[in-house]
């Protein structure tokens, strides 16, 4: 690989795109040239692919006049790196419907175009005509975006999120990127952990007053909470219930996730904790897949879990589905999503699998068969939730996506989660408690971030550190020049 830019740099961008066309080791080599003059951006692109030379010579009118620093630094290199991608596409038919709009979250892109002064119509053509963005992804964009501001104008100034990692699974999925560990290995740890997050939720309550703030929405997520028995969660939930002040709390959610940890004891447990919100997660409703992803439960073990949640009151249930798994094809997606929309749950998240991570199961088709079916399986989410009248509220992208694809929460109009606009946009100081979550504390425009340890046995061993991570959060705030007790 080798990348030559004269004129203006966007290095990043361009070896992002560069990934979605080319592998490291292909033999090719690419030169481009920026000018801008006469209120024209012209960029030559030049990719030689084996010898063979393929060329982009791009104009794009633009007027800096006017304009902000970021705005402009946002317009050039989408030039660069559309360039780029034209005279990509010459070797490999790539689609990106997302076009060459770079960032993790697509919809602070629109955010900040109608912060520089756009309306809506010409936030729509720029995003378009610069980035070539699809008109069925600017449509989940512009939704998501205003689904979000609706609910981050809701989150309270003093009010802070509260996360509980339990770090802990009963076998690990073969695709897993989360913070987890296989219990039939560190189960010997959950009853120790178990005690010493009780401590850590007494100090964080402590520490919470110290702030002067109050908690908004708490999240017990993991790995998979459930791995632990009712009787070590109802140990939580009542640490959580004696320590914290719950008379402000939005929302209190249980990630129960796997169906083969659930019981109804353990949901009744939760339940009479105060929980309101659950997560149940078959990823997919085809047990082929299942089990070819080391999931120990079938679609029918989902099912039941569900039928028992809304048994015990849930009102609110999420279920979280993955498109790309490896070896399903569109139409065994749609039949998973249609399954789960029968179920009528209140919220439904659709990741897209990492490209990197089905790699590692050897088992992908071409990247170009990927890319597309993927986008044909979100493009079929995007239109049933809609039937469904099902809303997008919170948007992310990832590395190594397909295709530069999404992933996507979709929620009942009035059963948006906060906590995950808030983790998304970092409005909203999180405080972490347990294994591998990170606490961000939010100061204006300002972030710090203090981790927690990630494997139980560290957690326990190094517990005393965890406390005096709890007090940092106060010396941080001290230095940001807030009050604090
Ligand atoms: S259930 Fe989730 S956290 Fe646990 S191993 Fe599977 S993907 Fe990872």
């Amino acid at each position: 690989m080798l990348i030559i830019q004269n004129g203006y740099n966007c290095d990043y961008e361009m070896k992002l795109f560069y990934g979605l066309f080319f592998d490291k080791d292909e033999d090719i080599s690419v030169y481009s040239n920026f000018e801008y003059k006469d209120k024209k951006i012209n960029v030559y692109t030049e990719i030689i692919c084996s010898g063979t030379a393929y060329f982009e010579d791009y104009y794009f009118p633009f007027d800096t006049d006017g304009k902000s620093e970021r705005l402009i630094k946002k317009v050039f290199t989408a030039a660069c790196t559309k360039s780029f991608c034209h005279a990509a596409r010459e070797i490999k038919n790539i689609n990106l419907p997302w076009g060459v709009m770079c960032g993790i979250r697509p919809a602070k892109n629109v955010r900040s175009l109608l912060e520089d002064g756009f309306n809506k119509e010409e936030a729509y053509k720029f995003l378009k005509d610069v980035y070539e963005v699809s008109d069925e992804k600017l449509e989940l964009a512009f939704e998501v975006a205003e689904n979000e501001k609706a609910v981050l104008s809701g989150i309270g100034k003093k009010s802070v999120g509260i996360y509980i990692g339990i770090p802990f699974c009963p076998t690990r999925c073969l695709y897993c990127s989360f913070v987890s560990t296989d219990m039939r290995v560190s189960g010997k740890y959950m009853d120790e952990f178990v005690d010493k997050l009780v401590l850590e939720i007494e100090k964080t309550a402590k520490i919470i007053k110290k702030m002067n703030s109050y908690i908004e929405s708490i999240y017990i997520g993991g790995g998979t909470p459930t791995s632990l028995s009712a009787a070590q969660l109802t140990k939580i939930f009542d640490a959580v219930k004696n320590n914290f002040d719950l008379s402000r709390v939005k929302e209190y959610t249980l990630e129960a996730g796997r169906a083969d940890t659930i019981t109804r004891e353990k949901l009744e447990a939760a339940k009479k904790g105060g929980v309101d919100r659950i997560s149940i997660n078959p990823q997919t409703m085809n047990d082929f897949t299942l089990k070819k992803v080391g999931r120990v439960h079938t679609s029918e073990m989902f099912k039941d879990c569900y039928k028992i949640a809304r048994e015990v009151g849930f009102k609110v249930i999420n279920t979280d589905l993955i498109a790309g798994l490896p070896g399903e094809t569109p139409e065994m997606f749609k039949y998973s999503l249609d399954e789960v929309i029968k179920l009528k749950p209140e919220n439904i998240t659709v990741h897209s699998m990492c490209v990197k991570r089905a790699a590692n199961l050897r088992m992908t088709d071409t990247r170009l068969t990927e890319a597309e079916q993927m986008n044909e399986m979100l493009s079929y989410t995007q239109r049933r939730m809609k039937e469904e009248n099902m809303v997008p509220y919170y948007m992310y992208r990832q590395k190594n996506i397909s295709g530069n694809l999404e992933n996507v929460g979709y929620s009942k109009k009035d059963c948006m989660s906060a906590y995950n606009i808030s983790i998304m946009e970092e409005k909203q100081t999180i405080i972490a408690l347990g294994g591998g979550g990170s606490t961000k504390v939010v100061m204006g425009g300002r972030i710090e971030r203090i981790f927690n340890f990630k494997n139980p046995d560290e957690y326990i061993r190094r517990f005393d550190e965890i406390l005096k991570k709890k007090d940092e959060i106060l010396e941080i705030l001290k230095r940001g020049g807030e009050q604090v007790g």
